[in-house]
């Protein structure tokens, strides 16, 4: 069956074929770890995890690749201000390599939560230098470069298409910001490489044929993509942010080297918000995977509220829909282990589930579909078989999961003895006061006559 996934490149629409015979490349934007990712960032990863779950389910063998940013993202997304690395690492008191592990590791386990599958290839901006050297030489040979004072910059009025992906109107920008520019001859060039500022010492920061320093932030995808996947694959990844600027680069960068515009398919993840409007590392305002578990959601639940939106629309986040989402997944998991084994696959439904997800990955419809097929005359036993196979693409586990025999923990059942007894003495505000005490610790407690029952929230 046909896969269409909408291509930003020539945003329509497009029927998917792969570039080669035996294998999809996608390379997906992975975080600079200055700090822990949000679940906004996640969102990304989780969308493409889908579409690499859907390219699996169409029987195609993806090499996944995900970078780390572990140099050269400065704090402007431009080309001024510190390199975000090394401001994280004041904040921590730590060195830049260090937070830089510390980030991997955290991400890497909220991936890991998530039911994220693990990419064939990681690769850090760091382990690269030698590669991103190579490619920056290329761009300079083929006469893209000059250099200022703190730099070497790509000359983006040597390309006539420059910014095509974001439609970048060029000269809207010349007139714009003339003032900004500093020794940069245009407004949309950026940094190949930038030097370590004169007298200072970077913690990171290597030899080149152009002076001490590290490699701008752009450089380092077009350098891994091409070295794991060739200058030209299939899929390239981001999140809706990086259109405008660093795909853009990226693009520019690799039609000056090798004149491709290095992928075939250019998809976005479109923003997770909240009440005050994007959810960004930089303002500090933002909800981790952990924050969601100190608050007894299941990291799944997680999962299952972003299979609910289409990944080309923003989605606003509320605790009341991850609620949501955390009951219906429970709902889901606990008819799903009711069920007995033994049946098979239902022709029908896998048919329309395919249809949904290859249409640019309609996973809240084929979610929809595994409701209707609950309320089916079709045997429970081919409902198993069936969900089972559906969620090799929504990647919700259900098939490990099993219901944890409740324990209850001392300090919660004297909570609850104290709450018993208060109510029975009517002291309903010292009652309300362990029940909130209970709620904070992931318990809650139904009354029966004189009894209780302790249940996880
Ligand atoms: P960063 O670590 O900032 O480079 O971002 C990692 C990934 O998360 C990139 O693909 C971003 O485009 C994406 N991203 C950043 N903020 C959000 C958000 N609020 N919602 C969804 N994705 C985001
Ligand atoms: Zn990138």
């Amino acid at each position: 069956m046909d896969i269409q996934l909408y291509d930003n490149w020539e945003r329509r629409l497009r029927p998917f074929t792969p570039l080669r015979n035996d294998w999809v490349g996608l390379y997906c934007c992975g975080p600079t770890v200055y700090d822990y990712a949000h679940i906004g960032n996640l969102r990304t990863y989780l969308f493409e995890d889908i579409l690499r779950r859907t390219l699996e389910w169409n029987g195609y063998t993806v090499r996944h690749v995900i970078n780390i940013t572990d140099v050269g993202h400065l704090v402007s997304d431009g080309d001024d201000g510190e390199d975000k690395m090394e401001k994280g690492s004041r904040k921590a008191g730590e060195s830049a390599w260090q937070i830089a592990d510390r980030f991997t590791i955290a991400f890497k386990n909220d991936l890991n939560s998530l039911n994220v599958l693990e990419p064939a290839i990681w690769c850090k901006a760091t382990d690269h230098i030698a590669e991103q050297i190579d490619f920056i030489s290329c761009i300079e040979k083929n006469g893209y470069t000059y250099r200022t004072s703190d730099g070497i910059y790509f000359d983006t009025s040597k390309q006539d298409d420059y910014g095509y992906l974001a439609r970048i109107k060029r000269d809207a920008i010349k007139a714009g910001s003339r003032v900004e520019l500093g020794e940069k001859r245009h407004a949309t060039d950026f940094a190949l490489w930038k030097f370590s500022p004169e007298g200072e010492q970077r913690q990171m920061e290597w030899d080149s044929p152009w002076g001490r320093g590290f490699p701008g932030w752009h450089i380092e995808c077009s350098a891994m993509s091409a070295k794991y996947l060739t200058p030209w694959f299939d899929i390239h990844c981001g999140g809706e942010d990086h259109i405008a600027i660093h795909h853009s680069n990226e693009i520019a960068q690799n039609q000056a080297c090798h004149g491709t515009r290095l992928a075939n398919f250019w998809m976005h993840g479109y923003f997770l918000q909240i009440d005050s409007g994007k959810m960004s590392k930089s303002s500090g305002d933002f909800l981790r995977l952990q924050t969601l578990l100190d608050q007894h959601i299941d990291p799944l639940a997680y999962r299952y509220l972003c299979l609910t939106a289409h990944y080309r629309s923003q989605m606003q986040f509320s605790f009341e829909a991850l609620q949501s989402a955390q009951t219906a997944l429970q709902r889901l998991r606990d008819t799903f282990y009711a069920w007995p084994a033994g049946g098979s696959v239902n022709a029908e439904f896998k048919e329309k589930f395919t249809a949904f997800v290859n249409e640019d990955l309609n996973v809240p419809r084929a979610l929809a579909l595994v409701w209707e097929m609950l309320k089916s005359d079709l045997s429970d036993a081919d409902k198993k078989a069936t969900v089972t196979e559906f969620d090799r693409v929504f990647g919700l586990g259900l098939a490990n999961w099993e219901p944890r025999a409740l324990e209850i923990p001392a300090e919660v059942q004297s909570l609850a003895e104290q709450r018993l007894a208060a109510r029975a003495a009517k002291n309903w505000a010292e009652a309300d006061r362990l029940r909130a005490e209970l709620h904070a610790l992931g318990f809650e407690v139904e009354d029966k006559a004189g009894s209780m029952n302790i249940k996880r929230l």
